[in-house]
């Protein structure tokens, strides 16, 4: 029998139980106490993203590429302060959420442009690249293409987050809740800060500002870094 593929594996769980319970997550609909954990999380991990970015006080005249954008969370509210942000993700669904989000929030601007595409096969040039919350989903060698991939299209600065390995023994205990019952559809791999960075030197960058996002379920390392 062959064995799917990270990517396949991923792709097929946003569009289908993942959707569900990610668009759940990323909403503010009624969620189980796990969830709402991992939502407060997430909203803190986006919420120091777009605070580095206002302080930086250009946003509207940055081009951002969103790369796995999920259901918009962060590229909605770029756009909604100005930003031009490219947003793309793997699965259709997720895209197709996020869309409708953007329509619902920003009505017909013209500063989102949203695609089904996953970020290996992205093309252009853009001002900032951001990943965030994407690199859980492939182990240690897929990771170091897709961030150098991710840096080849970033023409100043790349912003990604993602698990680092030093939280390992307590995300594993708690893995679980990630990804619990039927939707047990795709591992969590976690990533060695050191490694994370030395990929971005490699790549011509140099992490300026640094974050980190603890509650009980969600861990998230955010690493700002720009063209040396
Ligand atoms: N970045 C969003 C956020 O923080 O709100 C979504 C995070 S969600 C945990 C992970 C997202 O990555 C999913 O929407 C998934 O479909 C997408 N994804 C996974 N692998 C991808 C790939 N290779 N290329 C593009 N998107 C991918």
């Amino acid at each position: 029998m062959k064995v799917a593929d990270d990517k396949t594996i991923v792709r097929e769980y946003f569009n289908s139980t993942g959707f569900d319970r990610w668009r759940r997550i990323y909403g503010d609909g009624e969620v189980n106490k796990v969830q709402l954990d991992i939502r407060n999380g997430h909203q803190q991990t986006v919420d120091t993203v777009i605070g580095w970015l206002k302080d930086d006080g250009n946003l509207p005249q940055l081009s951002i590429c969103d790369a796995g954008c999920g259901v918009g969370s962060l590229s909605i509210p770029l756009a909604a302060d100005g930003a031009k942000v490219y947003a793309s993700d793997i699965s259709e669904k997720m895209v197709t959420e996020a869309k409708d989000r953007a329509l619902q929030a920003l009505g017909n601007s013209e500063n989102t442009i949203f695609a089904v595409q996953d970020l290996e096969s992205l093309g252009g040039s853009y001002h900032t690249v951001i990943c965030l919350d994407v690199l859980i989903h492939y182990p240690q060698e897929k990771v170091e293409e897709m961030i150098s991939h991710l840096c080849s299209l970033a023409k100043s600065r790349v912003i990604m987050s993602f698990a680092p390995k030093t939280w390992a023994l307590t995300i594993l205990k708690k893995i679980g809740s990630f990804f619990p019952g039927p939707s047990k559809a795709t591992r969590a791999y976690l990533h060695r800060e050191a490694d994370v960075v030395k990929i971005l030197q490699n790549n011509g960058f140099s992490v300026q500002r640094q974050g980190m996002t603890k509650t009980s379920f969600y861990y998230s390392r955010l690493l700002e870094a720009t063209r040396k």
